[in-house]
């Protein structure tokens, strides 16, 4: 048994070492990254389901790495979280989103708004009311182009900054959306009380609209009290017609997913509007 532990100890050490120094590359690749300016949004179109017009763009962030690829938001957020730089993080593709609309505006795209995320962390922080208004009025937006996308914990959560935040961004007129709701604390009381204006009905209860009664009615009853309390609800990873359909028997107004368009790069985004609008 004895020996069995020596040899369990020299095989892992030298694994644990590599696993830290692959941490600590990746760490200081993200970091020169964000320093360089490489990180890229990709846009994807937010579809009105009445006539099918544009609702808005969610800005999702990519980080093409030379080595590594891309790496997708769910592995570097994480990490940005871990080592505190989030918050620049969140910073930077805040005013490159921003920037965008503002670029779309001058070429004549009609967009009504730009969504972007924004990481807990980012949204307690005390500064971000004034780096919103600080970065609209150097793109000459209004406060309505903008919308941010907030996880319901963050505002249920009071003792984290969270909710003073809310009531700032609100009165400022920025729009606010609960992101993959359904899928937090799950709790509905609260949401009377809050300044938001939309709820994104997650991907995980879409995906199984066709298969899941159990899906379906969660859907439904997301849709209907967000209807009832005068809120837009955006149905995420929407990825064929018959979710499209059952959805919008159900009400919900607005659909985000592959079937309409994946996440693409600007320019592929002005394309596929004017594509559209020669249609
Ligand atoms: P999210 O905000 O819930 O974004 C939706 C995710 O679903 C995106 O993944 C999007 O590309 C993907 N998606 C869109 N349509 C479909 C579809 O039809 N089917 C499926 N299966 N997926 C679809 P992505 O871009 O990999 O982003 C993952 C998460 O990373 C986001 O989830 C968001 O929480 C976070 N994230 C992305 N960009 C940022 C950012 O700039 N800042 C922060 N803080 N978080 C970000
Ligand atoms: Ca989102
Ligand atoms: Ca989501
Ligand atoms: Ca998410």
């Amino acid at each position: 048994a004895k020996s069995a532990g020596r040899h369990r100890f020299s095989v892992f050490t030298p694994e644990l070492n590599r696993v830290a120094q692959d941490r600590l590359k990746f760490e200081m690749a993200l970091r020169a990254a964000l320093q360089a300016d490489q990180l890229q949004l990709h846009y994807q179109p937010q579809v009105r389901l009445s006539d099918g017009g544009i609702y808005g763009v969610e800005a999702l962030a990519r980080w093409h790495h030379p080595e590594f690829g891309v790496v997708p938001p769910d592995r570097f957020v994480p990490l940005a979280e871990e080592c505190g730089f989030i918050t620049e993080l969140d910073h930077g593709i805040l005013q490159k989103a921003c920037r965008q609309l503002s670029e779309w505006r001058a070429a004549n795209i009609v967009i009504p708004h730009v969504s972007v995320n924004v990481s807990p962390t980012t949204f307690c922080d005390r500064r971000l009311p004034a780096l919103i208004a600080k970065t609209l009025a150097a793109c000459g937006l209004l406060p309505r182009d903008l919308v941010l996308e907030v996880t319901e914990n963050v505002v249920l959560d009071n003792a984290s900054g969270g909710l003073a935040t809310l009531k700032r961004v609100h009165e400022l007129g920025v729009g606010l959306s609960i992101d993959d709701f359904g899928t937090g604390y799950s709790s509905l009381s609260y949401l009377h009380r809050l300044p938001v204006d939309e709820l994104k009905l997650d991907k995980s209860f879409v995906r199984e609209l066709e298969s899941d009664e159990g899906a379906r009615a969660l859907a439904s009853a997301v849709t209907g009290i967000g209807t009832s309390l005068r809120l837009t609800i955006v149905a995420e990873g929407v990825e064929n017609d018959e979710q499209r359909r059952i959805l919008q028997a159900q009400g919900c107004q607005v659909a985000q997913g592959y079937f309409f368009a994946r996440p693409m790069p600007a320019a592929a985004l002005t394309a596929w509007m004017q594509s559209r609008a020669r249609e």
